[in-house]
């Protein structure tokens, strides 16, 4: 689906507004920071200043983005502050969401403010009522991918990559690595044309690997094992694998923020299997995340079943129940799902 609905009045909007906030979705990941840090560079390109601001904290490796910009504002350490800034914008550019249910409590901040507002995304079924202009769409890997080919057709760069500072460049490259599982997964034709002229640029590749896929901690590790060979539960005659995260296992294993990050790819490994789950135990809920291999569509489980949604191969959700009762639950709206289908 492509509703590039308004793509040409972007850079209008954005040539008129002084003070914009960009945002992304809670719990940040390389899509995210990505696209808000390369469009931040952009606009700093273009002679606008931006604000850039998430629900709450990303993973230390994404640090590696931004690296001459201005930190990236945390809401839940500062509500108050960030609600004056969001008070004040003239204009919001949205991110990697699906919309305003993707940014939890900031919602109450972003959706009454008087700022004009701005979706870019690449999620299905995408919200949509609270935004002036919507830029949509589902063929292609990431948001930064997406947004690269806007700033491409943008009159200051007029498809002349050369023209896109090497931040930029960095930044849409991190979130292609990272949406796309350094390319195992939603390749189009488009993201290695885009990808291309991001190596053309000179952006550092081996860099960005090093960073975002290998830089864990030993104790990351040990937790990885640990879930592998203790957590792990396959059902549904082999073909369904799910991991339990639990506060304890996080504790024993000085959990961090993104420690767990790709963890619910492991599964997939198997031969046998074609949906994965890692449950992890989070405050007063318990974070699902979701893929899976070919046409299995885990977008619809995660709607039916976790109050979440997503892509066909990658979604996400939450469950509102405690972690002791999460195998169960689990296992029985498999076996529900897959007599329906
Ligand atoms: P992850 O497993 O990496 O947290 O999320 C994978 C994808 O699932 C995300 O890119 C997002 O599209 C979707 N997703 C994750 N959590 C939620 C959620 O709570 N609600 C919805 N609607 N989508 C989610
Ligand atoms: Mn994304």
């Amino acid at each position: 689906m492509r509703t590039l609905k308004n793509a040409e009045q972007l850079w209008s909007v954005i040539g008129s507004s002084t003070h914009i906030v960009i945002i992304g979705h809670v719990n940040p990941d390389g899509d995210a920071i990505g696209s808000i840090s390369a469009m931040y560079h952009f606009l700093k390109q273009i002679g606008k200043h931006a604000t850039a601001m998430v629900p709450n904290r990303f993973p230390d490796f994404l640090s590696c983005l931004n690296p001459d910009g201005e930190p990236v504002l945390i809401y839940r350490n500062d509500p108050e502050a960030c609600n004056n800034i969001i008070a004040e914008a003239d204009l919001i550019v949205c991110l990697d969401m699906s919309g305003p249910g993707r940014i939890d409590e900031m919602a109450d901040a972003i959706i009454p403010a008087s700022a004009r507002k701005i979706l870019i995304d690449h999620h299905l079924n995408p919200v949509t009522e609270a935004f002036d202009i919507v830029i949509s769409d589902t063929e292609v890997s990431s948001t930064c991918e997406l947004l690269l080919s806007l700033i491409l057709d943008s009159p200051a760069i007029s498809g002349d990559i050369s023209l896109v500072s090497l931040e930029c460049a960095t930044s849409v490259a991190a979130g292609i690595l990272t949406d796309t599982n350094n390319f195992a997964n939603s390749i189009f034709p488009s993201t290695l044309e885009i990808f291309s002229l991001l190596l053309k640029r000179g952006i550092d590749r081996d860099y960005l690997y090093n960073e975002i896929f290998c830089s864990y901690s030993a104790t990351r590790m040990e937790l990885m094992g640990h879930l592998l060979s203790e957590k792990m539960t396959i059902i549904q005659n082999g073909t369904v694998a799910f991991i339990i995260l639990d506060k304890a296992d996080k504790e024993k294993f000085s959990f961090r923020t993104g420690d767990s990050e790709g963890f619910v790819n492991l599964p997939l490994k198997i031969r046998e299997v074609r949906m994965s789950a890692l449950l992890t135990e989070d405050d007063g809920f318990v974070k699902v995340s979701l893929r899976s291999k070919g046409t299995l569509d885990v977008n619809s489980f995660a709607r039916e079943y976790c109050n979440g949604g997503g892509h066909r191969n990658a979604s996400g959700g939450r469950l509102y129940i405690d972690i002791s009762e999460t195998a169960a639950y689990f296992t029985s709206s498999i076996e529900e799902y897959f007599k329906k289908a």
